[in-house]
């Protein structure tokens, strides 16, 4: 396998075999990130990724999930993912899931039908990140989508078969507009419904944009307490629609609160957990323990 810079998936891709078809992220503008900021996004020869495939076939024995790096994969052709799509299947018949990420655009670009073509080709689930359901939030970190497309395109997704997997970052309006934040965001997941909802806190790495803003007062941090907050508001607006289900978790290492459960069935619980934390500051990570 032949990968170029560092890699980065999904913490639910972790023990999956990632092939890269793209390189970096063809908008690589938001404030917040600093994953591929180092690459110059590019698409993958056809050739090589299938000669990454072959590769890794003659290396592994059983491959379970296959997630295709880098930011969005979905800017490939329809018929190149379709080729690298059948390919995974011949060569890792038990292969149970592949898995995308996919911007908002090339979501939109694809549209209905080829998602759904991409679907009965193996795709298994789609990532993609909406970060906010606010307009002012989602300008201000130059996120290059407005809510009402994310929303469609989590919505097409879905419509086509194939979970989306959709994720939001508390604290991303810092300590000025959480409300807003917090309200937009609960209603874009009321109206989405998505099949899974991801929610991490922001951690601010000194590559990503957003670093200078707070140095130079541009931007201040959401404290835990707010964060926690800005959560019960954000639940509180959620209202997943009757016969859907969409798994909530909180439960990444950059998250101060664990959270795990199924909206709407365990809404009451998340919130009662939420409401202890708020009284008992005991329960919050420490910031030293908090990663990216
Ligand atoms: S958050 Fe996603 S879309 Fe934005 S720059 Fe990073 S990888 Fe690209």
């Amino acid at each position: 396998m032949r990968y170029e810079g560092a890699i980065y998936r999904p913490p639910s891709e972790a023990y999956s075999l990632i092939v890269q078809v793209t390189v970096g992220c063809a908008h690589n503008d938001c404030t917040f990130c600093s994953m591929f900021k180092d690459k110059q996004f590019h698409v993958r020869k056809l050739a090589d990724i299938l000669d990454d495939l072959a590769d890794a076939h003659r290396a592994y024995r059983r491959v379970g999930r296959v997630f295709l790096a880098d930011g969005d994969a979905l800017v490939l052709p329809e018929d190149e993912l379709i080729t690298i799509l059948a390919r995974i299947r011949e060569l890792f018949p038990e292969c149970e899931r592949i898995g995308v990420y996919g911007s908002p655009q090339d979501v939109l670009r694809k549209g209905e039908n080829s998602l759904r073509r991409l679907r009965e080709e193996g795709l298994g689930i789609v990532y993609i990140g909406a970060e906010s359901g606010s307009d002012n939030v989602l300008s201000a970190v130059k996120k290059g989508a407005a809510s009402a497309e994310i929303t469609e395109a989590v919505r097409l997704i879905e419509r086509a078969g194939i979970p989306a997997s959709v994720t939001f970052i508390s604290g991303l309006a810092g300590a000025d507009g959480w409300e807003d934040h917090a309200v937009k965001t609960g209603r874009m997941i009321t109206e989405s419904a998505p099949s899974y909802v991801g929610l991490l806190t922001l951690m601010v790495d000194p590559a990503a944009p957003i670093y200078y803003d707070i140095k130079e007062g541009r931007f201040t941090l959401l404290p835990a307490e707010g964060v926690v907050d800005e959560t019960i508001l954000m639940l509180e607006n959620i209202d997943i629609p009757a016969g859907k289900t969409c798994v909530f978790r909180s439960n990444h290492a950059s998250n101060y609160l664990s959270l795990k459960g199924d909206l709407p069935r365990d809404k009451e619980a998340l919130l009662s957990r939420l409401r202890e934390a708020r009284g008992d500051g005991a329960m919050l990570k420490d910031e030293r323990f908090r990663l990216l």
